[in-house]
C-alpha cells in the first residue's frame, strides 16, 4: 500500500498534468493547478478526510479536461471518484440550472463533498477578492459571492472549522466589495 502521503503526491501530479495549459479566470491567470492545490490544502488544514483532499486535488478534471470518471475510478478508486462526481456539474445542462442544482442538490451530498464543496467555494471567493475576472464589473461579483453563500449554507454542518472559514472568508469578500464600489 502506498502511503496517504504518496497518494496524494500522485493525485497532484495527475492534476497537474491534466490542467496542463490551463488558467484562472482572474486578471492574474494563475495556473489553473494552484486552485485545486489550494482547496486540497484548505481541507487537510482543517483535518479532513484523505478521500477528501484527494477528490479535492482532482475535482475539475472531469469537468475541465479530457479525464473521465472511468481514468478517475482506476487510478484512485471508486470512494475518491465518487465524492469527485458528486462534485462535478453536468455540463449538458445550462449555467444557470446548474448554479441552482448546486444550492439545492448540497444538502444531499456525502459528508467529504460536502466539505469539498464549501473549501472550493472559499477558494473561489479569496480569486474572486484578490483576482476577479477582468470583465466581472462590481454587479456580478456581488451575485457571485451571494450565490456563494446559498451553495455553503447547505454544505455546512460537518467540519465546524471549515464552517467559520467559510464564515470569515464570506464576510470579508462582502466587505472587500464594499470597499471596491
Ligand atoms: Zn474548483
Amino acid at each position: 500500500m502506498p502511503s496517504d502521503i504518496a497518494e496524494l503526491m500522485r493525485a497532484a501530479v495527475f492534476a497537474a498534468r491534466a490542467h496542463a495549459g490551463q488558467t484562472r479566470k482572474g486578471a492574474a491567470a494563475e495556473p489553473y493547478v494552484n486552485h485545486v492545490l489550494e482547496v486540497a490544502e484548505i481541507l487537510a488544514a482543517h483535518g479532513a478526510p484523505q478521500a477528501a483532499i484527494l477528490a479535492a486535488l482532482l475535482h475539475d478534471t472531469v469537468e475541465d479536461t479530457e479525464v473521465t470518471h472511468e481514468d478517475l475510478t482506476l487510478a484512485f478508486g471508486a470512494e475518491v471518484a465518487g465524492v469527485v462526481a458528486e462534485a462535478t456539474d453536468d455540463k449538458t445542462l445550462p449555467k444557470e440550472t446548474r448554479k441552482a442544482l448546486q444550492v439545492s442538490q448540497g444538502p444531499k451530498k456525502s459528508d467529504a463533498a460536502k466539505q469539498l464543496k464549501l473549501a472550493d467555494k472559499i477558494s473561489n471567493l479569496r480569486a474572486i477578492m484578490h483576482s476577479p475576472p477582468r470583465n466581472w464589473d462590481h454587479a456580478r461579483r456581488t451575485e457571485y459571492i451571494g450565490w456563494s453563500g446559498r451553495v455553503a449554507a447547505g454544505v455546512k454542518g460537518v467540519n465546524p472549522g471549515l464552517d467559520a472559514l467559510f464564515d470569515a472568508t464570506y464576510r470579508e469578500a462582502l466587505s472587500h466589495l464594499a470597499s471596491d464600489a
